[in-house]
Parts: structure tokens; C-alpha cells; sequence
């Protein structure tokens, strides 16, 4: 028993040290990156019914790997959390996405919402809406162009701070979206508390749709919900046509997914945006 325990341990040990070198791997990535253009920001198109009209997009990180490689924000927004690097990197994004923002809002996309993610870290420094002004206005951005997206492990450490911050937001003209709505457990009492005019329904709820009957109700709430709350809700991975038929029916009228496309660079969403009809 003494041997396996200690051969365990070995192993959990050669574990931490692995998981270890690979964050302070991508932590040099992520450096570096910054430093030489290597963060580039994607943009996954928002639409709208009737007509499927592009009414927005989100902006979605992504690192540019010195081999070329593009690496998902899953394996570097925690060590930018963690580092502190995620300040200049949601800099960079914000500054990225207003520029593109205030290029495209124009013609039949004069309405066009941008939407930006933010980390809790982001909030805990203070300050926050005083550096999103400063970027709003260093790009001419009108704050109406921008939709921040937050989540409910934001209130976590429930400092009174956090909200204050997200009214000046809403003040200034921004929005407010709760994003991955229904993954945590508490989201009702949350949509009470903050200031948010949308909710984005996790894609894990409309995975199975149309045919799981679990799924579909508790989407089908979310929705009447939303209703009685006069919040806008974006339906989240919408990959199939059935998918996107069974929330149409259930009076849903945003929705973001592969189905209609999957994050693109800014060129390809600047060519999208300037088709007639592309969807
Ligand atoms: P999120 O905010 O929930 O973003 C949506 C994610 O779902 C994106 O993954 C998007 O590519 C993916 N997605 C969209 N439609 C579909 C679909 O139909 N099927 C499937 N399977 N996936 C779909 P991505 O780009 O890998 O981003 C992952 C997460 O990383 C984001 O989840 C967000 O939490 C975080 N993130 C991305 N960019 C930023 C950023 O600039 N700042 C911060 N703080 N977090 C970011
Ligand atoms: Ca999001
Ligand atoms: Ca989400
Ligand atoms: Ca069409």
C-alpha cells in the first residue's frame, strides 16, 4: 500500500509539473504575442429575425502561434487571467473591436452591435469603465455600438464595486448581455441583480434540441422568461436547421452559431457584411 501511495504521488506530482511548464509555455506565447501582433481578434456574426439580417457580431480572441498555428482562447485566457496579461489583452480586443465596430456601421449596418467579453479579473482592477471610455473615444466609438458581455461568476466575490461599474456602462449608452445563461445554477437571481438588457442561452441547452424533451423546456422558460423581463435573448451554437426552426417557433429571434458561420477574421466578416443577402 506504502509503494502505490507513493507512486501515486510521483504521478500526481509529474502532473503539477507538466501543468506547470505548459502554462508558463503559454505564458511566453501570450508575451510575445503582444508584443508583436500575434493576438488577432475574430469576429462571429450575430443574426436577426425576420430575414436573417447580420445585426452584430462578437469578438473572439484567438493567438497567433510563432509556427502559424492559431490557439483557442480556452488555453490562454486563464493564464491571462492568472498572469495579469489578460489587461493588455482585452486592451487590445476592445481596441480592436471598436475600430471594426465604427468602420462597419454603415449603409444597411448603421445599427451593427459589437460584442466584447469581459473577465471578472478586468473588474477587480478599479477603474474599469474609465479605461473602456478612454478607448471608446480614442477609436470614436459610440458607446451604443458595444455590447459587453459578462458572466454570473462575476458576482462571485459580490463586491458592490462590480455593479457600480456595470451601471456606468449602461449609463454611458453600452449594453450588457448575461452570457452562458442557465450553466451556473443561480442565473435567476442574477438577471434580478445586474443590469443587463440580454441573455445568452448556453449552448449546452440547445445541443439537443429539437428532440430532447428536457432541453426544449427549459428553453422554452428561458424564453417566456425573457419575455415578462423585456430582455433580448440570443440563442448560443445554433449548429442545425432544425435547431434554428424549433426556436423560431418558440418566438426566439437572435441567434449565433456555425450554423450561419463560425468566427471569422475581419476581412471575411467585412466581405459578409458587404453581401446583399448572405443568409
Ligand atoms: P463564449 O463567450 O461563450 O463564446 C462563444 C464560443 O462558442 C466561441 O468559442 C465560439 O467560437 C463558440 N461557438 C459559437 N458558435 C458555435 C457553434 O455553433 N458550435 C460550437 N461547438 N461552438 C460555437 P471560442 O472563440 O473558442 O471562445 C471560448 C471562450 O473564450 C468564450 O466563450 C469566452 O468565454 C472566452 N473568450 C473569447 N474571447 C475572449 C475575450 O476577448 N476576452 C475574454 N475575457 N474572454 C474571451
Ligand atoms: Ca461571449
Ligand atoms: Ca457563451
Ligand atoms: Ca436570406
Amino acid at each position: 500500500a506504502k509503494e502505490g501511495g507513493r507512486s501515486t504521488y510521483a504521478f500526481f506530482t509529474r502532473e503539477l509539473d507538466e501543468q506547470v511548464a505548459r502554462r508558463m509555455t503559454v505564458e511566453g506565447w501570450l508575451r510575445r504575442a503582444l508584443d508583436t501582433g500575434g493576438v488577432e481578434v475574430f469576429f462571429q456574426p450575430k443574426i436577426s429575425q425576420p430575414g436573417n439580417r447580420i445585426a452584430g457580431a462578437e469578438a473572439l480572441v484567438r493567438l497567433r502561434h510563432p509556427d502559424g498555428a492559431l490557439i483557442p482562447p480556452a488555453e490562454f485566457i486563464p493564464v491571462a487571467e492568472n498572469t495579469g496579461l489578460i489587461m493588455p489583452l482585452s486592451a487590445l480586443v476592445l481596441r480592436e473591436a471598436c475600430r471594426c465596430a465604427t468602420a462597419w456601421r454603415t449603409g444597411p449596418h448603421q445599427d451593427f452591435v459589437m460584442a466584447v467579453n469581459l473577465s471578472p479579473r478586468q473588474f477587480q482592477q478599479p477603474g474599469l469603465a474609465d479605461r473602456i471610455r478612454a478607448i471608446l473615444q480614442e477609436t470614436a466609438t459610440p458607446p451604443e455600438a458595444l455590447e459587453f458581455e459578462i458572466t454570473e461568476n462575476l458576482l462571485l466575490d459580490n463586491r458592490p464595486e462590480t455593479l457600480e461599474t456595470l451601471s456606468e456602462l449602461r449609463r454611458m449608452g453600452a449594453g450588457i448581455a448575461l452570457d452562458d445563461f442557465g450553466k451556473e445554477y443561480s442565473s435567476l437571481s442574477y438577471i434580478k441583480k445586474l443590469p443587463v438588457q440580454a441573455i445568452k442561452i448556453d449552448r449546452s441547452f440547445i445541443d439537443g434540441l429539437p428532440g430532447d424533451e428536457d432541453d426544449a423546456s427549459i428553453v422554452k422558460s428561458v424564453l417566456s422568461l425573457a419575455q415578462g423581463l423585456e430582455l433580448r435573448v440570443v440563442a448560443e451554437g445554433v449548429e442545425t436547421r432544425a435547431q434554428l426552426d424549433f426556436l423560431v417557433g418558440l418566438g426566439c429571434s437572435e441567434f449565433q452559431g456555425y450554423l450561419f458561420s463560425k468566427p471569422l477574421p475581419a476581412v471575411d466578416m467585412q466581405t459578409l457584411l458587404g453581401q446583399s443577402d448572405p443568409f
